[in-house]
């Protein structure tokens, strides 16, 4: 949807062979002249577009199952995935899908599978049901040695994303993680008529690039009730020992109460949230005052000391966020109307900084991914895939239909998608491997491939005579004949 209104957009400015695209339409009513510009978005600080020398290769060959939520090691040599199979059954008639969790390496040689639907029972008490791979994409630490991800039961039907699984790449040291509420083992909790202690679900997550620290969102419980909305982060070491909680409300006189701020850290359908590379910091949005909507980002301490807010926007239209691995630098996108709009922001955690990234390719910059350094923002055009460079102060075209091993099969390659309010880490630390989805001819569903980011070379997609931005197949500029590259 978003990507249409872009081409739309894109195809528009194109077709007005004005300089700097500066849109202007003239509008006489009652004799009054009304003049509406769309303002010039022309001089930027950067003006340079190049394209990189990169290559694509297939790594999957699933048959014709359903490949997605790649997450890519910090080496860009282990990819981490879900697949599914998807038949009917002999018997019933019925749709079937049965998920798995893939480690592959990026060459595509060693495939390793990490965990199947219904081979594996459920923790007590609920042994007798089978443990099911959840809602939420796997994640692989930035070290490619230990992989994370959500399993729902089987039975009860409201236990999903219930349990966590933490397993070694080479299938070894599967086991699972269980949330405890504190503020409800703490309590006489039965007597209260919970079922349980633990959390109903985890709603994200994140893990440190060693593999050792795991960082949840956690929402619900098993009381007869709602007692308003319950959520809370907590963190864990990843062999399920000094389970600890962060920020969670009380439970006082029928009710989840807190008694500070920042408080819930998240509702309806989840929220950004990321950690640090040595995981001493987790970013997260949470409510800031008792005004509905005022929500931001925030930081703090993995030991839960020092929550401290680094956006002001008060809104609650965050859609994805990521913190850089040294925790300087905080890139997101948001989806509101305050301060300059929607858009990818960039800022340091310190909270200066703050600014709206806009682009020479795309009228506004939807970013699909970020690099662990936080300075290279992978986002998709018509045209392909572009990298803004914050430092450099440049945009690089990473693939487009002329790259080495792109699949022409009508469908477009394209970054990986993920579900909402998911920081996906399909980008290898130096930015050269990044994971890319294409179906293949002949097939219905795609594969994932991986792209080696080359050498740049010196292809100016701006024409250097008039400014307008380039499709990267021109040979001339259509607005003055400048010959291009
Ligand atoms: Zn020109």
């Amino acid at each position: 949807m978003r990507r249409n209104q872009q081409r739309m957009r894109s195809l528009f400015s194109k077709c007005f062979r004005i300089p700097y695209r500066i849109v202007a339409l003239v509008l006489v009513v009652n004799g009054f002249q009304y003049f509406i510009a769309e303002g010039s978005l022309a001089q930027e600080q950067h003006n340079r577009l190049y394209r990189a020398d990169s290559e694509i290769q297939r790594v999957t060959y699933s048959g014709n199952h359903w490949v997605g939520y790649p997450s890519l090691s910090d080496d860009g040599n282990v990819i981490v995935f879900q697949e599914e199979v998807r038949d009917t059954s002999m018997v019933t008639g019925e749709p079937r899908v049965k998920r798995i969790i893939k480690a592959i390496t990026a060459d595509g040689k060693n495939q390793q599978v990490l965990f199947t639907d219904s081979t594996v029972h459920a923790p007590v008490p609920y042994e007798d049901s089978f443990l099911l791979v959840g809602t939420k994409p796997p994640l692989v630490s930035g070290d490619g040695g230990t992989v994370i991800f959500a399993l729902s039961l089987s039975s009860p039907a409201d236990m999903k994303d219930h349990v966590m699984a933490v397993v070694k790449t080479d299938a070894s040291e599967f086991q699972t993680i269980t949330f405890t509420n504190e503020m409800l083992s703490s309590r006489n909790w039965n007597r209260e008529n919970f079922e349980s202690d633990s959390w109903a679900r985890v709603a994200n997550y994140a893990i440190s690039d060693d593999g050792s620290l795991i960082a949840c969102v956690v929402k619900g419980h098993f009381g007869p009730v709602a007692y308003g909305s319950l959520s809370g982060i907590v963190v864990v070491r990843s062999d399920g020992s000094e389970q600890r909680t962060l920020l969670a409300p009380r439970f006082e006189n029928d009710r989840w109460t807190w008694n500070e701020f920042p408080r819930r850290p998240l509702t309806g359908g989840g929220w950004a949230f990321a950690l640090t590379g040595a995981g001493e910091t987790i970013l997260f949005g949470a409510q800031s005052s008792d005004e509905r909507t005022d929500y931001d980002l925030y930081t703090m301490k993995i030991d839960g000391s020092k929550p401290k807010r680094v956006t002001t926007v008060q809104d609650r239209l965050f859609s994805f966020a990521d913190i850089s691995a040294d925790g300087e630098r905080i890139t997101f996108f948001y989806s509101g109307k305050k301060g300059e709009g929607i858009g990818t922001y960039v800022m340091n955690s310190d909270g200066t900084g703050l600014h709206r990234l806009t682009s020479h390719v795309v009228d506004r910059l939807d970013y699909d991914d970020v690099t662990d350094s936080g300075d290279k923002v992978y986002f998709k055009s018509v045209n392909g895939g572009f990298v803004f460079d914050i430092n450099q102060s440049h945009e690089v075209l990473i693939f487009d239909r002329s790259t080495p091993g792109y699949v022409r099969s009508g469908v477009d390659m394209d970054f990986p998608s993920y579900p909402s309010f998911w920081a996906p880490d399909f980008v290898s630390r130096d930015g050269h491997t990044v994971v890319l989805v294409g179906v293949p001819v002949g097939k219905d569903l795609a594969e994932l491939f991986v792209l080696t980011v080359g050498k740049l070379k010196k292809t100016l997609l701006i024409c250097p005579s008039c400014g307008n931005r380039m499709d990267p197949s021109w040979k001339y500029c259509p607005y003055d004949g400048t010959k291009l590259e």
